[in-house]
């Protein structure tokens, strides 16, 4: 029994649909249940839909047209006979949406939200899945709300593991003794059966909820990039994959911000030992990089970067110490105001912070501070994060830059900093 993971970029369009196609028909004869996400960048206008419906902008109108029409075009390519039940499926869809923005906005901003952006998934999956039994595949499409189980935090919806994998066992492990199973990423349901979302990009999450709960053989997540690299190409020239990971060091890399794997997949997996293969759908020969247990360390220095960071200075107004009650005064006000820290250095009079730069949370976050603190922040700042660091490495990423910040661990080292301004004369 195995697990695949298809994310937006594999399934942009017809092409990409026959290629995910392929991909499953071709694999070795194993149980299969497939995880695919919305198609391209629909989540973002799914997104652009809910935000114009809760202001009331007559908008509304057109980006979900441009929504259907996207999906409709894609059925076209692939279903050219008209009659074909994929279509009015499709529309019926559409049309609980329909339904929902006909009416006032009254209910909570982000449980509205989780209702109209889920259907990016479930139209991908269905047009999927249809595609598939066209090929004469045994394939059932799966509601994945059925099977996973959140509390109410819609957005950011709380997986509730005892009932997911009751459910999972249950009914899903049956089904797939004969059939392909095409289901959702990203969406799950309340104990009332309201859809939630599990966080943006958290298709690779339900992947490993599935995977776990199913005791599968192994998750193979299909990317746009040849495996995990130990850069991202969009800012090193020369970048490596990494053929073997282990869990940890994997878990290190999406934790500071590497984009290949979501931060929440690996502990699932992890727990209940199963591979995770990264491999590249363009590719699908090709060899990837494989996660596992084995206790190896990666074989290069790997890089992360962030940009449009925010760095905080954060000093008792009185100049007494940084001690454990202002910290923790300090840390819940991060928490109070959801940002997300992605560096930390503590001194004798002070304690600095840089996250991701939301003008609005940071100027909240100042005001807050700033009546027990005095503050000093700057913007527009670059992070850079090195796991098995050593000078060379550091020497690489830091030619031309001021560096405001350093913290190192044994095996991890981050830098924030901005470009040197030329001298003027
Ligand atoms: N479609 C969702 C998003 O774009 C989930 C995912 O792709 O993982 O955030
Ligand atoms: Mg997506």
């Amino acid at each position: 029994m195995e697990v695949f993971k298809f994310g937006g970029a594999s399934v942009k369009d017809a092409a990409g649909i026959i290629n995910v196609a392929n991909i499953i028909l071709n694999r070795s004869k194993t149980q299969l249940l497939v995880v695919v996400s919305a198609m391209g960048k629909i989540t973002n206008q799914l997104e652009d839909l809910t935000k114009a419906y809760l202001q009331g902008d007559p908008a509304v109108e057109e980006i979900f047209k441009a929504v259907k029409n996207y999906h409709f075009n894609v059925l076209n390519d692939l279903f050219p006979d008209h009659q074909a039940s994929i279509y009015d499926d499709i529309a019926n869809t559409f049309v609980e949406i329909d339904w929902l923005l006909e009416e006032e906005p009254d209910d909570a901003p982000d449980y509205i939200y989780d209702q109209i952006v889920s259907i990016g998934e479930i139209v991908s999956s269905k047009i999927l899945a249809a595609y598939l039994a066209k090929q004469h595949a045994h394939v059932k499409w799966l509601d994945a709300r059925s099977f996973v189980h959140t509390d109410n935090t819609y957005r950011e919806g709380l997986v509730n593991w005892e009932k997911t994998e009751a459910e999972i066992k249950k009914t899903l492990v049956p089904l797939l003794e004969q059939n392909i199973a095409v289901t959702q990423g990203f969406i799950g349901s309340t104990s009332e059966n309201f859809t939630t979302t599990l966080g943006r990009d958290g298709s690779d999450y339900s992947a490993a909820i599935f995977s776990a709960c199913l005791d599968a053989k192994s998750l193979t997540i299909w990317k746009d990039v040849p495996g995990v690299l130990n850069a991202d190409p969009k800012w090193f020239d020369e970048t490596e994959r990494i053929p073997q990971l282990s869990y940890h060091d994997a878990i290190e890399l999406a934790y500071y911000g590497a984009t290949v794997i979501h931060p929440k997949t690996i502990k699932p997996i992890q727990n209940k030992n199963i591979p995770l293969f990264v491999r590249s759908f363009l590719q699908p020969g090709a060899e990837g990089t494989n996660i596992t247990g084995l206790n190896n360390h990666l074989p290069v220095p790997s890089f992360i970067f962030k940009v449009n960071q925010a760095l905080i200075s954060i000093f008792p107004k009185d100049f007494s110490f940084i001690i454990e009650e202002n910290l923790s005064d300090i840390f819940s006000l991060f928490h109070k105001h959801k940002v997300k820290i992605n560096t930390m250095l503590n001194s004798a009079i002070s304690f600095s912070v840089s996250f991701d730069h939301d003008p609005v949370k940071l100027q909240a976050l100042i005001t807050d501070l700033s009546l027990h603190y005095k503050v000093k922040y700057n913007t527009g700042l670059e992070l850079v994060t090195i796991r098995y660091y050593n000078q060379q490495t550091i020497d690489r990423v830091t030619v031309n830059k001021n560096i405001l910040l350093e913290v190192k661990s044994r095996n991890t080292c981050q830098i924030v900093m901005r470009d040197k301004v030329p001298a003027t004369t």
